[in-house]
C-alpha cells in the first residue's frame, strides 16, 4: 500500500478532469468521504463536454450549457460546491503550454494538498479511460503539479500580472490508470456516486444499466484491494508530489 496522507492532513483537494461526468465515474464515491470529512474539494474541468451525448435529435449548440449545468448538480450530490469550467474544446485537448499555464494557475488559486487527475497513460484493458482528452489532461495536470506550480519561475505572468504564488501539492491521485496502488471503501457513498452520475441525464440518461454496471465495476475493485465480499471500492494511483 501507498504511504498515502492521512485525510485529517488534508484541507482541500482539486479535481482536475477533461470533461463533465469523469470525476463522477472515476472518484464520487471517494469525493463524497472526502467532503463528509469535511474537506473543501474544488472541481476543475478542462472541456464543456461539448461533443458528448447519445441523442442526434439533441442541439448541438444547447450541449456545453447542458453539461456544464449537469455538471454543477452531479457536484452537489457529493459535497462539491465550486466547479469551474476552463473551455477548451472537446475531443481536441492537447497538453500544450497554454493549457499547463491554465491548471497551474487553478492549483495557485485553489492551493490544495492534494490533486485528483487522470491518467497519461493509455489502459489496455479499457479502452475508454485512455481517451484522448482524458491522457493529454493528466499530462498537462501532473506538469501544472510539478513543476509549473511550485517553480516561482516558472510561467512568470501568474506570479506578476496576476500575484499568484507559488503553491506546491503533496500528493496526487490519478484515477484510471493501469496499475492502481490505493484504493477507497465507499461502499456507504455509493448511493451519493450514482446520484453524481444521473445527474449527468444527457450521458447516462439511456443506460438503463448503469447501477449494475458501475456496482460490478467497484466490486472488481474491492476485490483486487482484498476487502470482504459485499464492498465496493475506487482505485487510485497516490503519488507523493511534496
Ligand atoms: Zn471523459
Amino acid at each position: 500500500m501507498a504511504g498515502v496522507l492521512d485525510d485529517a492532513e488534508i484541507s482541500r483537494i482539486l479535481s482536475i478532469t477533461a470533461h463533465p461526468d469523469d470525476v463522477d465515474f472515476a472518484a464520487a464515491g471517494t469525493v463524497a468521504r472526502w467532503t463528509e470529512a469535511g474537506i473543501e474539494v474544488v472541481y476543475c474541468l478542462v472541456t464543456d463536454g461539448d461533443a458528448g451525448g447519445f441523442d442526434e435529435d439533441f442541439p448541438r449548440e444547447e450541449m456545453p450549457a447542458v453539461r456544464r449545468a449537469e455538471q454543477v448538480a452531479a457536484a452537489k450530490c457529493v459535497g462539491v460546491h465550486d466547479v469551474r469550467f476552463l473551455g477548451y474544446p472537446d475531443g481536441r485537448v492537447e497538453a500544450t503550454l497554454d493549457l499547463r499555464r491554465d491548471l497551474a494557475r487553478v492549483i495557485r488559486q485553489v492551493r490544495p494538498d492534494r490533486v485528483l487527475c487522470p491518467s497519461p497513460e493509455r489502459s489496455c484493458q479499457r479502452i475508454g479511460i485512455g481517451q484522448p482528452d482524458h491522457r493529454a489532461v493528466g499530462s498537462a495536470a501532473l506538469d501544472a503539479v510539478y513543476p509549473d506550480a511550485r517553480n516561482p519561475f516558472a510561467f512568470p505572468e501568474l506570479r506578476g500580472r496576476e500575484s499568484l504564488a507559488a503553491w506546491t501539492v503533496r500528493e496526487v491521485w490519478i484515477a484510471g490508470g493501469p496499475e492502481p496502488n490505493h484504493y477507497v471503501d465507499m461502499t456507504e457513498t455509493f448511493g451519493r456516486k450514482l446520484a453524481a452520475l444521473r445527474a449527468h441525464e444527457s450521458q447516462t440518461g439511456h443506460m438503463e444499466d448503469l447501477t449494475e454496471r458501475i456496482r460490478t465495476r467497484l466490486t472488481l475493485m474491492a476485490q483486487q484491494a482484498g476487502l470482504p465480499g459485499g464492498r465496493l471500492a475506487e482505485g487510485f494511483r497516490v503519488l507523493d508530489t511534496a
